[in-house]
């Protein structure tokens, strides 16, 4: 199984955690290395197949280092 991330549809992702039962995966959580996006694959299709998602929540091909810092990173101790 290939699994591409749902926004930006690197395939740099991750498995991040595994949901088991009586020994089964029952679902997965994946993390995109490029987008950041996480998701788990039990989401409904509206969230983790980019044909569902809605155009403006896709991120392929955008340059991520163009895109404004809206978080901005914690300040150092002092
Ligand atoms: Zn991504």
């Amino acid at each position: 199984m290939k699994v591409i991330c749902p926004r930006c549809e690197s395939p740099g992702v991750t498995q991040m955690h595994a949901g088991m039962e009586d020994g089964k995966v029952l679902w997965r959580v994946w993390h995109c290395k490029d987008c950041a996006y996480t998701w788990r694959d039990s989401e409904p299709a509206e969230s983790v197949d980019p044909k569902m998602r809605p155009a403006w929540a896709q991120m392929k091909g955008v340059d991520f280092d163009s895109l404004r810092q809206v978080i901005p990173p914690a300040r150092k101790p002092t």
